[in-house]
């Protein structure tokens, strides 16, 4: 294999040349210790930055095997390693040198969250990161020394900084340790929920707020710290002792976590306006993953299907049948295969809820401060003025006593403006002063004394969600002279060949990582499992077992095995779905036969 000196040599010769020289350097090369890999050189300075790997061995690395024998640990440690790589990328940070992108390095960590991704991959027999360089250029000139700095100094450096296990310091060794026993905790309690007949749990202690609507991190002056009422504590055994909070205090490590249990139901949040009601709802919609300890969230989980709905004006919906909640539209329209480019706020959030379904949700959360007034509630007085007739909506609250009752899924929902709900709720918190009490037996004596003279319009019980098979011809990623033409523009927004697909209300994609996840995952999907019968469902769930199975390196639509495949985190198949079904020029068809769910009986 070429040598760190060939790679030096290679530099100094194309010093001062034109930079396509550059790509003479793409290859492997052994220096003391660690293994470079360039596996794609960039076209030119302004480009996106070339795709680097560097490998160490385990036998210098020295990462203890107890902290990734498992696949939660596993996940939860490349995730501690890519930010321990960042620091050390930031430590010695000397920016641009040149121009466009020269000199910089870069690493896909995570933020708050800790999901699995591509920076960083660990194996019994060896480590790697994987980076993004700026190979210097002045104007379109090699630097060769520059880049003989940058690659052979500054990298193994920054590996050996925030790489190599062994050279960390104990301080930051303790906090890789903390952080892998904290995930798998959360992973723990996740996998625990339904047989304690919960989807949720929100552990007394927890910071939910956030410093700014701007910014995720907890919020740490002034924030008052979450606290169960009584009656909704309980204690849940965790694997990894709990370091205390104030270890100076004397106090020992905790087997257990203790807090809110939310039970499987009806749940409903009501309280005063800024009282903290979509503050707890959004920590809960965030703990569908794990996060990293000191977020103030990482033990707030909840179950893995639960699903965030919300109204969503404008958007495509294709062939789904929302009859349960909207029916006979203005000049007779069919709701039992809807489609439409521009739904309205209540269709919208009819649409997301059958979608959701479809795919397996389990609970659905909800915050009247995203949702359709007229799709929520409709009182007596209404139903007194505009007759059921003249009406398509059946409203939210006629169904969600028939989700929990007879299709087994759970609303959690955030309602400080109407009482209407107060008769379906099996439990009711009231928020005050940012903190929860419990008010069912209140709301329920209110609701007895103050009986509500609404009719329920439900008249024909909820069928079972309408399974829809996409149409692969429909999925076309290419443009211009690209095949494959899939841009992440942010968190929420792909470029799928020559459509948009607007996320901006899909709330739990988190990491543009994912997004660039679920941008590929479509076309994965549509290359190999759309085959015209399999429905949409099945089509998701198998992208899930591919990546499962395969790792997410595969996502890469010019994947070979062992190159840099671009940064990627791992999507829910919730989100995934969710972006097919926004892509406006998706085609699907309705099928009588049911999803055949091979993950029915995985426990949630
Ligand atoms: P609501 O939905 O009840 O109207 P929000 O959840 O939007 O209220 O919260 C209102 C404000 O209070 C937000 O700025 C939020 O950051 C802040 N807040 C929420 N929970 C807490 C808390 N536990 N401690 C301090 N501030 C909080
Ligand atoms: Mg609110």
């Amino acid at each position: 294999m070429p040598t760190a000196d060939d790679l030096r040599r290679i530099l100094q010769r194309i010093d001062g040349r034109g930079y396509k020289a550059y790509k003479e350097i793409a290859g492997c090369y052994e220096g003391s210790g660690w293994t470079l890999f360039i596996d794609h050189v960039q076209g030119d300075p302004f480009a996106s930055p070339s795709k680097v790997r560097v490998r160490i061995q385990q036998s210098s690395a020295g990462t203890p095997a107890a902290l990734f024998h498992n696949r939660t640990r596993r996940v939860a440690l490349e995730d501690f390693l890519a930010r321990q790589v960042g620091r050390a990328i930031r430590r010695g940070a000397q920016g641009q040198r040149g121009s466009g992108k020269s000199g910089l390095i870069f690493i896909d960590e995570g933020a708050q969250e800790v999901l699995e991704r591509t920076a960083v991959v660990v194996t019994p027999d060896w480590v790697e990161a994987r980076l993004q360089v700026g190979l210097p250029a002045a104007g379109r000139t090699v630097l060769g020394r520059q880049a003989e700095t940058l690659l052979l100094s500054e990298l193994p450096r920054i590996l050996e900084q925030g790489l190599t296990w062994r050279n960390l310091p104990s301080k930051t060794q303790q906090e890789g340790r903390e952080l892998v026993c904290c995930v798998e905790n959360q992973e723990h309690i996740r996998e625990h929920l339904s047989e304690l007949g919960l989807i949720a749990f929100v552990a007394d202690g927890a910071v939910l707020p956030r410093e700014s609507g701007a910014s995720d991190r907890p919020l740490t002056e002034k924030a008052v710290v979450f606290r169960s009422p009584e009656s909704c504590r309980i204690t849940i055994p965790v694997p990894n002792p709990i370091p205390h909070p104030r270890p100076s205090d004397g106090q020992a490590p905790s087997n257990s976590i203790t807090g809110m249990g939310i039970r499987r139901g009806v749940t409903l949040i009501v309280g005063g306006g800024y009282h903290g009601k979509s503050t707890l709802l959004k920590a809960l919609e965030r703990g569908v993953y794990a996060h990293i300890p000191g977020d103030g969230r990482e033990y707030v989980v909840t179950c893995r299907d639960a699903v965030k709905i919300r109204a969503e004006d404008g958007r495509r919906v294709e062939q789904v049948d929302i009859s349960p909640f909207i029916s006979d539209l203005p000049y007779g329209r069919p709701t039992t295969a809807f489609a439409t480019d521009d739904a309205s706020g209540s269709t919208s959030q009819a649409a997301n809820i059958m979608e959701a379904l479809e795919i397996g949700a389990k609970t659905l959360l909800l915050d009247e401060d995203t949702s359709a007034t007229n799709f929520m509630v409709r009182d007596s007085r209404m139903q007194a003025l505009v007759q059921k007739e003249h009406e398509p909506i059946t409203p939210f609250v006629d169904r969600i006593r028939e989700l929990s009752d007879r299709l087994g899924v759970s609303t959690l929902l955030v309602m400080g403006g109407c009482g209407d709900y107060f008769e379906s709720a099996d439990m009711i918190l009231m928020m005050r002063d940012y903190l929860p009490r419990e008010a069912t037996e209140a709301a329920k004596q209110i609701a007895g004394a103050q009986p509500n003279r609404r009719v329920s319009e439900a008249h024909r019980p909820m069928s079972r969600t309408t399974a829809r098979i996409p149409i692969s011809e429909s999925f076309d990623p290419s443009r211009g002279r690209r095949d494959v033409k899939i841009d992440v523009k942010a968190l929420d927004l792909i470029l799928f060949g020559r459509d948009r697909i607007d996320l901006r209300a899909v709330e739990q994609l988190v990491d543009k990582s994912q997004t660039h996840a679920v941008g590929h995952a479509i076309h994965l999907a549509s290359e190999r499992y759309m085959d015209g019968r399999t429905a949409l469902r099945q089509v998701v769930e198998n992208v899930a077992e591919l990546l499962d199975r395969e790792g997410l390196d595969l996502l890469d639509p010019y994947y070979r095995r062992g190159r840099h495949p671009g940064n990627y985190a791992r999507p829910r198949k919730y989100e995934v779905a969710a972006a097919i079904n926004r892509l406006r020029t998706v085609r699907m068809r309705q099928t009588r036969q049911e999803t055949n769910a091979k993950t029915q009986g995985r426990k949630e």
